[in-house]
């Protein structure tokens, strides 16, 4: 079996921000514009120097590109990542600097919140520039929170891969969540009503006893819940929730969740491998947000984006397929998938 490969990076594009006046200073990096206009939210955050906020715009650009062409949305990859200043600053300048600084780019860019940035945010900068989502939503419109639409789509995302596994639907199944927040709860309320038992832990123990009172699901410490007896882990807080130690403590043999780069290091898609572990990457499985901000860019409807996070169950079955039929981690082949589909033109940049 093959579990690792190196991702094609096409060139990067740059674009510096800076404007002293208004405490603007960072960068939008645009990894891909052949699907459509390069989509990614803004982060703002404090970084030590400038060549840190560059190396994340890249990571993160790279990464939507990856996702926006998985969900086969009319988008490529971008990315903008602004520092945080040190001292008191005027968060209407800044934002409203970063809104005319998308404006330039003439829809080649569409931003939308990312962490450290919020809904207000985003309406400062949308007074300079309509290539903007993650705004208030409008009624049947698509927009808002997106939290339910990614706790959709890795429920359906879990059922296709419970499905390919083994057959069985997830009534029959326990699932152990790690990380209750905004999108493990909404998951949760999904897995329960499906009639699947639930273990959860977080390090917010108010979260975690919602959980039992609503849900009837048994709480364990972080530390102890991927090795309990479960069929599927769903990682749904931070990062790098799936390193040596976790992986070996797994009596899971499905682990499938909502948080963002799950794997923390490259080693670890091998390991799962070896342990007979199928991964379901995390960004085909977690597309639901993305994909809720892109149709409020394109005005869709509430239910188109139903139509199009339910796709992703189909999508992470033939993944899976893939991998048992060539001998890959479904890491490598949702990569090299992706990058066929970011080749391909499906819409002209607005
Ligand atoms: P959130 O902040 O609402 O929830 C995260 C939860 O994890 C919180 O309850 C927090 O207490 C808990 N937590 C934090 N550190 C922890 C730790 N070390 N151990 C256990 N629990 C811990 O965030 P969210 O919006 O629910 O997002 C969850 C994950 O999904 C993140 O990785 C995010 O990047 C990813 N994601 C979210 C969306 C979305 O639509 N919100 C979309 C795609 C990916």
């Amino acid at each position: 079996m093959v579990a690792r490969a190196s991702r094609m990076t096409p060139p990067m594009e740059y674009v510096r921000l800076y404007d002293e006046a208004a405490g603007l200073d960072g960068v939008i990096a645009i990894h891909s514009t052949a699907r459509g206009p390069a989509a990614g939210g803004c982060r703002f955050w404090t970084y030590p120097d400038e060549s840190a906020a560059m190396a994340d715009a890249v990571r993160l650009a790279e990464g939507m590109s990856y996702k926006n062409a998985m969900a086969e949305l009319p988008f490529g990859g971008g990315k903008a990542v602004l520092r945080r200043p040190a001292g008191a600053f005027d968060r209407a300048a800044l934002f409203e600097a970063f809104g005319q600084a998308v404006e330039r780019l003439e829809g080649r860019y569409v931003t939308a919140e990312d962490v450290g940035t919020s809904v207000a945010d985003m309406e400062l900068v949308a007074r300079h520039t309509s290539h903007v989502a993650g705004r208030t939503a409008l009624a049947g419109r698509a927009g808002g929170d997106p939290s339910p639409w990614t706790a959709l789509g890795v429920f359906e995302a879990m059922r296709a891969a419970a499905a390919f596994q083994s057959g069985s639907t997830l009534s029959s199944m326990t699932v152990a969540v790690l990380g209750v927040g905004n999108v493990g709860a909404h998951l949760c309320d999904l897995l329960a009503e499906a009639g699947a038992q639930l273990v959860v832990a977080d390090i917010d123990p108010a979260r975690c006893a919602r959980m039992a009172e609503v849900h009837g699901a048994r709480v364990v410490a972080i530390d102890e819940i991927a090795g309990v007896a479960a069929d599927i882990f769903a990682p749904c807080a931070l990062g790098g929730a799936l390193d040596v130690a976790t992986v070996g403590a797994l009596r899971a043999k499905l682990v499938c969740g909502a948080a963002n780069n799950q794997l923390a290091g490259e080693e670890i898609a091998g390991l799962l491998l070896e342990r007979g572990v199928t991964y379901v990457p995390d960004y085909v499985a977690n597309a639901g947000g993305i994909i809720n901000v892109a149709a409020e860019y394109l005005q869709e409807s509430a239910d188109e984006v139903r139509q199009r996070v339910v796709r992703i169950g189909p999508r992470v079955a033939a993944v899976l397929e893939e991998a048992a039929r060539d001998g890959l981690a479904p890491s490598i082949v949702a990569d090299r998938t992706a990058e066929r589909l970011m080749q391909e033109r499906v819409a002209e940049p607005a």
